[in-house]
């Protein structure tokens, strides 16, 4: 069991629970994550849902150790593009489409994959120790699968944390709207329930329809579109990744963590 759930006081808590690993995401635990969200968007009991993840860090990204269920001897584009339009596309979309208020709360580390689970939450609380990055370039990709980076964060500064790999910190995030807020990692877990209560109090249609209003503006500027495309320009860095190499990512894995630890 990847994934703790609990609900109390009409609140749904989701807790990444892998601390050991960071909360790097295999395989069974997007699943259970996904089952998670499920759960707390069907259950009428549950107005909003609050995303954390337990340990000193949030998310250390996609597991590349992880050896999911049905890999082929020779890995094809045809499966990576399978794989990955499930668990980092389908999944992000529809965490951000459930129609009840969701919060992320986040500390330590949210590299790259981490993205992909607090991005899709209507608000961010950051810890004053979270560092945001997506490092993927050095792997000869042009960032995460699900490309939320340019609307959080605006294209320039997009651009420079995807050229450079570099960490962004809670304070920076904050500033370009990236999170909601940023606390003393001591009150984050408090400060994030105490949201939650606030929003629960409100009317459940109309928690839903905000929500919706938002997120369609977002729409109608291209979001979806946008989302879809950039999922397809990262399967051609796979691609490329498999022609030059036989493997869907250029570097190995040492390589890749001396470069993100340079960057960071
Ligand atoms: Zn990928």
């Amino acid at each position: 069991m990847y994934i703790r759930y609990e609900v109390a006081d009409k609140i749904a808590t989701i807790t990444l629970n892998r601390p050991e690993a960071a909360n790097a995401q295999n395989q069974a635990l997007l699943y259970e994550l996904d089952e998670a969200w499920r759960k707390a968007a069907d259950d009428p009991e549950v107005a909003v849902i609050i995303l954390r993840g337990e340990g000193r860090h949030f998310s250390a990204g996609h597991d590349l150790r992880d050896r999911p269920e049905g890999r082929p001897e020779k890995v094809t584009l045809e499966w990576v593009y399978q794989i990955e339009a499930r668990q980092f596309l389908e999944f992000s979309l529809r965490w951000r489409n459930v129609p009840k208020p969701s919060i992320a709360a986040v500390q330590g580390r949210c590299i790259a994959g981490g993205l992909l689970l607090c991005w899709p939450c209507d608000l961010i609380i950051a810890a004053d120790d979270a560092l945001f990055s997506d490092p993927v370039v050095a792997m000869g990709i042009g960032g995460v699968e699900y490309h939320g980076h340019t609307w959080e964060l605006g294209p320039r500064k997009a651009k420079e944390i995807l050229f450079t790999g570099r960490a962004i910190t809670a304070e920076e995030a904050e500033k370009v709207g990236m999170v909601n807020r940023v606390v003393p990692r001591a009150d984050l877990d408090a400060e994030t329930r105490a949201l939650a209560e606030q929003i629960a109090r409100m009317p459940s249609f109309g928690l839903r329809q905000a929500k919706r209003a938002v997120n369609q503006t977002l729409d109608v500027q291209g979001f979806y579109a946008a989302i879809q495309a950039v999922f397809d320009i990262h399967q051609t860095g796979h691609g490329n990744a498999l022609s030059v190499s036989g493997w869907p990512v250029l570097v190995n894995l040492d390589e890749m963590k001396t470069a993100i630890k340079q960057a960071n």
